[in-house]
């Protein structure tokens, strides 16, 4: 098992998050769009990766295919969806109100072709049944080929942006098309991830080609399938291996999942790279025992459910707070500053964060660390409070900066010493009755890391 140093990679989740990307990403090592957000707004997207990609060192950059959310799924009851109900939007037309594909997932499947074209022709999603030996090789080159050409494509018809074309960067690995490995037919949908992925790498030799293994997390504890991945995965060809486990939330895991975890990483790293798609601080650990990079969003997203929930607001951008290497509500942490003798701005930047966007906010007096979690009525008729946007934002500016610094250390620590800062940090923050219950995590890290 290698030792390595962790690759950060920024997910671009939305267009919104453009002014995150161009004050941090610089600091990052890559950086991952979703292919449904290059068709939502190809033109958009593609210059944005022109102008990353244009800075002094090339930045790696990924396309993920999204080919899983032309799938099927389990909803939220357990029930099993075959509608590719999420993929769609209540959308109005001719002044009638109708359900139907989201522009930017039609698109993607014109994109990508059949399967996936057909599967939204038909009205059900792809099913491994969809894949056989005479359309297996075309659908996977098609993947794979829209990830290394599309945003070239987009340039070159443009008679403005055609003269840049050579800087369009080429992503840094080619994914082969995945699937959500659904518990009730997980040897199927196995079979066929596995199987797309060895068809690929035999393909695409320009490119190292990576799999992401999407399933429940309950599929850690699984013994047989974690053989299999263990026994399978390296054969297929690929360079990388992606895991995102849905619902696995590294701070809430219990020991058994992340000792699992931990396992698949050691094993694996030894033949081919292995990444977190949505990783924290215990992904970043992981680097000393094996893991190559982790991937996660602007403020969110250490954690993320495959299964989109539906219709919930924004939720409140939360403080991470360094040590802990969790988000807190502001008076949460605030009611600990007593306890903890922060008094002073200077004994905040020494215990809690000493990053520029702490100390902008708080200057003069602690109090102004209230400002993290500003709240307002959003409009005159909102019943409810809501953290302001401005709020919101420092949160995540001070995240990501939280997050690079914490990339940097673990870079040159020794596992001892993350051990050791968990250690620390857990007997003193631990013993805060308001963080009561947020802290336990930092107990099973050290055991798992040991
Ligand atoms: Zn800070």
């Amino acid at each position: 098992m290698p030792v390595v140093e962790p690759n950060l990679i920024l997910r671009l989740g939305t267009h919104a998050e453009k002014e995150y990307f161009d004050k941090t990403l610089r600091f990052f090592d890559g950086l991952a769009v979703n292919a449904n957000l290059v068709e939502a707004t190809p033109g958009a997207t593609a210059s944005l990766l022109v102008r990353f990609g244009g800075k002094k060192r090339e930045l790696p950059f990924y396309i993920d295919p999204m080919t899983y959310a032309f799938g099927e799924y389990a909803d939220r009851k357990g029930v099993l969806r075959r509608d590719l109900d999420w993929i769609k939007s209540d959308q109005k037309r001719n002044g009638e109100l109708i359900r139907d594909y989201k522009r930017s997932y039609s698109k993607l499947a014109n994109q990508l072709g059949d399967p996936f074209a057909e599967a939204l022709e038909r009205n059900s999603s792809v099913t491994w049944n969809d894949f056989n030996d005479s359309n297996i090789e075309s659908a996977c080159s098609q993947v794979a080929e829209y990830q290394l050409h599309r945003i070239a494509e987009e340039f070159s018809s443009d008679s403005e942006l055609v003269q840049f074309i050579d800087k369009v960067p080429r992503p840094v690995a080619v994914y082969a098309p995945y699937f959500y490995i659904e518990p009730s037919n997980e040897n199927e949908w196995l079979d066929l991830n596995l199987r797309l992925a060895t068809t690929t790498a035999r393909n695409i030799t320009s490119h190292p080609v990576h799999i992401m293994i999407c399933a429940d997390s309950s599929f850690l504890l699984n013994k047989k399938f974690i053989e299999r991945i263990k026994a399978e995965l390296p054969s297929t060809g690929v360079k990388g291996v992606w895991f995102w486990f849905s619902a696995f939330q590294e701070d809430s895991a219990s020991i058994e999942h992340l000792t699992a975890f931990r396992n698949l990483v050691e094993t694996l790293s030894d033949k081919v790279s292995v990444y977190s798609r949505h990783g924290g601080f215990f992904s970043m650990a992981l680097s000393k025992h094996g893991l190559s990079g982790l991937s996660h969003g602007v403020g969110y997203g250490e954690q993320k459910d495959v299964i989109p929930i539906i219709g919930q607001s924004t939720p409140t951008v939360r403080y991470y707070l360094p040590q802990v290497r969790r988000r807190f509500g502001v008076p949460q942490i605030e009611r600990c500053f007593d306890s903890l003798e922060i008094k002073t701005p200077k004994d905040f930047y020494k215990k809690v964060c000493g990053c520029v966007i702490c100390k902008g906010i708080i200057s003069d007096e602690i109090h102004a660390f209230a400002e993290f979690g500003e709240m307002h009525r959003s409009t005159p008729k909102s019943k409810r409070l809501a953290q302001t946007p401005a709020a919101a934002k420092r949160c995540r500016y001070h995240f990501l900066l939280s997050r690079i610094a914490e990339r940097d250390w673990i870079k040159s620590a020794s596992n001892e010493e993350i051990i050791g800062k968990l250690k620390a940090a857990a007997e003193l923050w631990g013993t805060q009755t308001t963080l009561s219950g947020g802290t336990t995590h930092l107990e099973r890290w050290q055991e798992v890391l040991k």
